[in-house]
């Protein structure tokens, strides 16, 4: 089976591993603060914080920029559930924008008229994420400009997009949002195994976010509440949580880092030619932002279902016959029983979300995915959709 997502581990992670296995510190240790040093450095942020997972980092983030019970996160239904999952964690209600039609990215249109409608209802949301699908970024100064009209905070879910660019900028460097989010799961675009960065510019948030990381203990005696009572001093000062990243995964991550631009770059170039190779298909290739650098995690096509003469149901199980690992990314979030048994309808929230959901197919995608391998890809995909 060529799978859809592969991570890439060369003889230098190995040694970085090991090399923090024989040292004094598996976790808060030193390899920590260099790993979120040189993600900052990458993407041009201020403050960057590891987290065991990016489903952690989003949950910080929420609780940092202060959601609570009752109030709203808004988010792309074509997303993985933790982007809206974070929200539920915090006791506040989640709905959902339909997506853009050609970049599958939450709409500012749609976004705009929602907001219009919640100001009238006076239920408008406190944050909204903005996913980057597939590591192409959503249009971030048109959802900036509406934060400051009706003034929610944006945490950015970059999860798929370290390395892309906006706008000739890094993901990540804050400039139209308060938080951005990446996760380093094996499938994505550098692996720390498990693990995820929250990014900001703020010094209050990084502040916040790194207590609710690490149960929101202290030790710095000017966040403190009393005297210090000795040396082994400590205060817990709100509720936090246990969501470190140990330091064998950011070594790890450091060592990746270094290729993430390769990597990307490669990504660009296999989706490239992908693009070139099913011209000819009745299927629809991604269509690129002229104003963006996609981190490319994902290389999404959609049927043409009506120049077909199979569901798309059967041209995926039949790629998944012939060993092509193919994969759906995602139902729409709603459609989820969990989200159902909440009072989403199944149907009519999102139509241009419930769209893509009956004939998005993720084709194979990875950095040391080699031309004969996209080649069986392509064959294979040529083969189903003729017959
Ligand atoms: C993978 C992913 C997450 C969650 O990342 P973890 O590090 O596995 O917690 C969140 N959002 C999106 C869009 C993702 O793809």
């Amino acid at each position: 089976m060529i799978p859809y997502g592969r991570q890439d581990i060369t003889p230098a992670d190995v040694e970085a591993v090991l090399q923090v296995l024989r040292s004094d510190f598996l976790t808060q240790g030193p390899a920590v603060p260099a790993f979120e040093a040189a993600v900052a450095k990458q993407v041009d942020a201020r403050h960057a914080l590891a987290m065991s997972s990016a489903t952690a980092a989003l949950h910080v983030a929420c609780l940092a920029l202060g959601l609570g019970a009752g109030e709203w996160l808004w988010t792309s239904p074509i997303t993985f559930v933790a982007s809206s999952n974070c929200a539920l964690y915090c006791g506040a209600k989640v709905d959902f924008v339909d997506i853009d039609p050609r970049t599958y990215n939450l709409c500012p249109q749609a976004l705009e008229r929602k907001l219009i409608e919640a100001r009238r209802q006076g239920r408008l949301p406190k944050i909204v994420v903005p996913v980057h699908l597939s590591g192409q970024p959503c249009d971030m100064a048109r959802i900036y400009e509406l934060a400051q009209e009706y003034g929610f905070k944006i945490i950015e879910d970059a999860s798929h997009a370290i390395g892309g660019r906006y706008r000739g900028e890094p993901v990540g460097n804050g400039r139209y949002s308060d938080i951005t989010v990446f996760s380093f799961h094996p499938v994505k675009i550098i692996t720390t195994a498990e693990g995820g960065m929250a990014v900001t510019n703020s010094d209050v948030l990084a502040e916040k976010m790194a207590l609710l990381r690490s149960h929101g203990i202290t030790r710095d005696p000017a966040q403190m509440e009393r005297e210090s009572e000795g040396g082994w001093y400590y205060e817990q000062i709100m509720l936090g949580f246990n969501y470190r990243m140990t330091d064998v995964q950011a070594a790890l991550g450091s060592s990746q880092l270094q290729r993430a631009d390769a990597y990307v770059a490669r990504r660009n170039e296999l989706s490239a030619r992908y693009d070139r190779l099913l011209a000819s298909l009745p299927v629809v290739t991604p269509w690129q932002h002229p104003e963006s650098y996609s981190g490319r995690h994902l290389y999404v096509i959609r049927l043409k279902l009506e120049e077909v003469r199979k569901t798309h149901r059967q041209v995926f199980t039949e790629l998944r016959e012939a060993g092509i690992g193919v994969n759906l990314h995602y139902i729409p979030v709603y459609r989820q029983p969990y989200y159902e048994k909440m009072g989403f309808a199944a149907t009519g929230l999102c139509p241009e979300a419930e769209k893509y959901g009956q004939d998005a197919i993720t084709l194979p995608l990875f950095p040391t995915m080699d031309e004969a391998q996209q080649d069986q890809v392509v064959m294979a995909l040529t083969r189903i959709l003729s017959t």
